[in-house]
């Protein structure tokens, strides 16, 4: 029988491809309506950063170069930010492919790669993409379980994901715990650290685990432009680690996977504190309109230490989701991730989210 699915490596006919947040256009199409609102996606409501679009129009004249495959002014503006050497840095395509460039640079077919329960979808595809056998332990009050992972590591054990804070649950692990957990772990293992909502968890006090580095030549810390920053359509991701790890990930990359406006952006914003600052407030205050709403609707919701919150509804929420569809609001159903009761809803503007909590209200009575 000649049948292509049966060509693919095993981990790929088995894959199930990552959903993301519908579309506004797409549910404006569906829907005939224009105004719809998506906090789906855990995007900046804000809108990019002023100077980022500033740096975008200075830098469309050079489109027919190619852009610094070494992304060199960006790595040189993160060192300075994060002292940390250029060499220590790998940059990626959203900080998505640099999960999936960890993935081809150090698991095959004979390796199991460790990961929580509700953590986020990406961990299983990049693995199961390479054939690697995907080891998944189960979540203490929707967060990892970090005595359970250690233990489930074996001699075959090569990759550890953690998500800090995790998406779509929000959970976050103390620092003491998750250093020493980091620490622990033996020496043929990568620890992939996942910190895509640092910025939010830093305004908050979190120490900085890039101390780390110094003793942990396996540890990679991964960040991203894609929330705070507001650049999620340019694709900007950022990893650090050791000299020595970064140079691997750099010969598995393609050679120009960021393009120019995407690395001219996510420089100008990160010199843009004024815009992250505005950020984290309002995502502060979003935090707070949307759990006072859930308490008066007497839902609980998981504490959430990202842009985005999960409530839950003891009810399944796919009819919910539709509803809310079909009242102009998308948000984002979590049964993939094991959580058929809840949604994950983003932090948007005070405006959005008092449109979603009316839209909630009204959905709830009718359902
Ligand atoms: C959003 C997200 C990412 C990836 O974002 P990119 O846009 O690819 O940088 C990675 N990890 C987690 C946990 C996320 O929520």
């Amino acid at each position: 029988m000649n049948n292509i699915l049966n060509l693919a490596i095993t981990g790929v006919q088995q894959l199930v491809p990552y959903v993301p947040g519908k579309p506004i256009e797409e549910l404006e199409r569906e829907l005939g309506l224009t105004g719809i609102i998506k906090l789906a996606s855990n995007e900046n409501p804000l809108g990019p950063s002023p100077k980022a679009l500033t740096a975008i129009q200075q830098t469309l004249p050079d489109l027919a170069r190619y852009p610094d495959g070494g992304g060199y002014r960006l790595k040189q503006a993160l060192s300075d930010k994060f002292k940390v050497k250029p060499e220590q840095i790998t940059l990626g395509n959203g900080s998505n492919e640099l999960l999936e460039i960890v993935a081809r640079t150090f698991l095959t077919p004979e390796h199991e790669v460790i990961f929580s329960e509700h953590a986020f979808a990406v961990y299983p595809i990049v693995t199961q993409a390479v054939g690697a056998k995907s080891v998944e332990v189960a979540a203490i009050d929707y967060g990892h379980d970090l005595d359970a992972m250690l233990a489930s590591v074996t001699a075959k054990t090569r990759m550890v994901f953690i998500a800090n804070p995790n998406n779509p649950t929000g959970t976050l692990l103390a620092q003491d715990a998750l250093e020493k957990f980091v620490k622990a772990l033996p020496d043929h293992v990568i620890c992939v650290l996942d910190e895509a909502y640092f910025e939010f968890v830093s305004a908050e006090g979190q120490s900085d685990s890039l101390a780390w580095l110094q003793d942990c030549p396996n540890l990679l810390i991964t960040r991203t432009f894609s929330k705070a920053y507001g650049l999620a359509g340019l694709r900007v991701g950022y990893a650090f680690s050791s000299v020595a790890m970064a140079d691997l990930l750099n010969r598995v990359r393609q050679p120009f996977n960021n393009n120019m406006l995407a690395l001219a952006a996510a420089e100008a914003a990160l010199g843009d504190l004024d815009y992250l600052n505005q950020t984290i407030a309002l995502n502060q205050a979003g935090m707070r309109q949307l759990t006072t709403a859930f308490e008066h609707l007497e839902l609980g919701w998981i504490h959430s230490a990202g842009n985005f919150v999960t409530v839950a509804l003891n009810q399944p929420a796919l009819p919910v989701y539709q509803a809310l569809l079909r009242k102009g609001v998308i948000v984002r159903p979590i049964a993939n991730y094991g959580m058929p009761k809840h949604l994950r809803i983003s932090i948007g503007t005070a405006d959005e989210n008092a449109i979603f909590i009316k839209a909630l209200t009204e959905v709830l009575n009718h359902v």
